[in-house]
């Protein structure tokens, strides 16, 4: 089979009580089991964060189906059911943590669609790392990086990795940007502090040719279907129009100062997120 790239799949909470057919960026546990099983009945493999790495830096093709769940916040229904329908199939998973939580109540706005979900702990954190899944930084406070001061960018980068590697004892390397949004300053502060990679929430598949601190991710949320969840997973894309447009975005993005300029002076004309 040829190498046609790697979905990066985007998720948030693993709701087990789903509320009405509002857009939101969880999912039902009933549709994550489905589509995890899908998953492995068709020969996927969780990629390691090695193969990873040598995919991007040495631009080694893997050969294989492989897929990478990524979850964004780290909620605790990640250890009650993502953890436990995951391991059942043999996959693993990154987790981007937001450092400001850890163990209490999502204090802002934009979590009310998960106001019954709580944040994990350091133990139950803990324990998905000794499962073999990686934790990585989502900033501290989920803020948005480009709405902040210089010296705010800069602690959020810099807090969020030294308290996951002062608590677990590993290497945080990479970051995923809250709210997929980022700019120029943004993937500086990351070099900076020495990260080595950042993940957006461009659609498209991650292939050794992706830039390696906007990486493409699918988001996956609770208006998908299985048929719109496997055409996602195949092409990167939830449709042939979403591809054209990402492409074209993805071509005149490629400079993240061009992509700055983009969307101060013409913001109707900016691409957004995905
Ligand atoms: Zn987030």
């Amino acid at each position: 089979m040829s190498f046609s790239g790697i979905p990066a799949l985007n998720y948030h909470a693993i709701d087990d009580q789903p509320m009405a057919a509002t857009r939101n960026v969880s999912v039902s546990l009933s549709a994550f089991n489905e589509q995890v099983a899908w998953l492995h009945s068709e020969g996927y493999k969780s990629v390691k964060p090695q193969e990873m790495r040598d995919l991007l830096l040495k631009k080694e093709k893997l050969p294989g189906k492989h897929v990478l769940f990524t979850f964004d916040d780290g909620y605790h229904s990640l250890y009650t059911h993502g953890l436990e329908v995951l391991s059942r199939y043999g996959f693993t998973a990154t987790l981007f943590l937001s450092t400001a939580y850890i163990g209490k109540a999502y204090g802002l706005k934009d979590f009310e669609f998960v106001n019954h979900d709580r944040q994990l702990s350091w133990d139950e954190i803990r324990t998905l790392s000794a499962h073999g899944w990686s934790i990585q930084s989502h900033g501290n406070n989920h803020v948005k990086m480009t709405s902040i001061d210089i010296k705010a960018l800069e602690e959020e980068v810099r807090i969020s990795k030294a308290i996951i590697e002062q608590n677990l004892g590993t290497v945080v390397d990479e970051f995923a940007f809250p709210y997929g949004i980022y700019n120029k300053n943004v993937l500086d502060q990351l070099k900076l502090t020495g990260y080595k990679f950042g993940y957006s929430v461009h659609s498209g598949l991650l292939s050794p040719s992706s830039k390696r601190y906007r990486l493409p991710r699918i988001e996956i949320n609770n208006m998908d279907t299985m048929n719109t969840f496997k055409t996602k997973v195949t092409t990167g894309y939830i449709s042939p129009e979403n591809a054209r447009r990402s492409k074209i975005r993805d071509i005149i993005y490629a400079n993240a100062s061009v992509k700055d300029m983009i969307e101060k002076w013409t913001p109707k004309f900016g691409f957004g997120n995905h």
